[in-house]
């Protein structure tokens, strides 16, 4: 991707500007604890994943055709990191917004890599996963796949607007997706839009919400 479109697409800092973030915690539970405050700081209430390409490293083209373990070993690490403490907090929600119609392959995976985590199965049922399932499509038709993820997140907005007692506003949403086309259109809509590479970690992540909370380009 160009670079100039990169930084416009998600206000990330270059690696000199990583290496002088001499306030972050660099270690990943100190790094995860950082996102969590400047989540909250951004007063993001919806935490929305991408999955292809974003919580795991490879597309699957929604069609995975061997088993969840196996496919759990591409959950990328920083994701997998965050997703816990993400899903213990009350005060924001979590879904994986995916062209792909393999939802509950989806949530399986997820379950198999945070297996080590305590009430995992609690855990794993407060997301909400929406992918282009046979009924999604019917629904939708082609725009399912044409108007970004903007009908997903419409749907993972109102399921948790039904629950909760204050309404996601469009600025409370974090789109987190390698694909820039999603990600601007996520943005002409008012919501945050971190772009996922090759090679994301949890630095990458800090320095982008960092950036939001200092007002920087986002
Ligand atoms: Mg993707």
């Amino acid at each position: 991707m160009n670079s100039n479109i990169q930084s416009e697409v998600h206000g990330y800092r270059s690696a000199d500007q990583l290496k002088s973030s001499s306030q972050m915690s660099f270690n990943q539970s100190g790094l995860v604890m950082d996102a969590m405050a400047l989540l909250r700081a951004m007063r993001i209430r919806l935490v929305a994943f991408d999955f292809d390409c974003t919580l795991v490293s490879i597309h699957t083209g929604g069609q995975w055709p061997d088993s969840a373990e196996k496919l759990a070993e591409f959950v990328r690490p920083c994701f997998r990191d965050l997703l816990p403490e993400l899903l213990k907090c009350s005060d924001i929600h979590t879904c994986v917004v995916t062209y792909s119609p393999q939802e509950e392959l989806i949530r399986d995976v997820l379950r198999i890599s945070m297996k080590e985590v305590t009430d995992v199965d609690l855990l794993i049922s407060k997301i909400v996963i929406r992918g282009n399932s046979k009924d999604f499509l019917y629904m939708h038709g082609l725009e399912a796949y044409t108007n970004g993820k903007q009908l997903h997140l419409d749907f993972c907005r109102s399921h948790f607007d039904q629950t909760g007692q204050v309404p996601i506003e469009n600025n409370g949403i974090l789109l987190i997706d390698d694909d820039v086309t999603n990600l601007k259109m996520a943005q002409e809509n008012n919501h945050f839009a971190f772009h996922v590479d090759n090679n994301v970690n949890l630095n990458e992540l800090v320095c982008y919400l960092n950036n939001c909370v200092q007002g920087g380009t986002c």
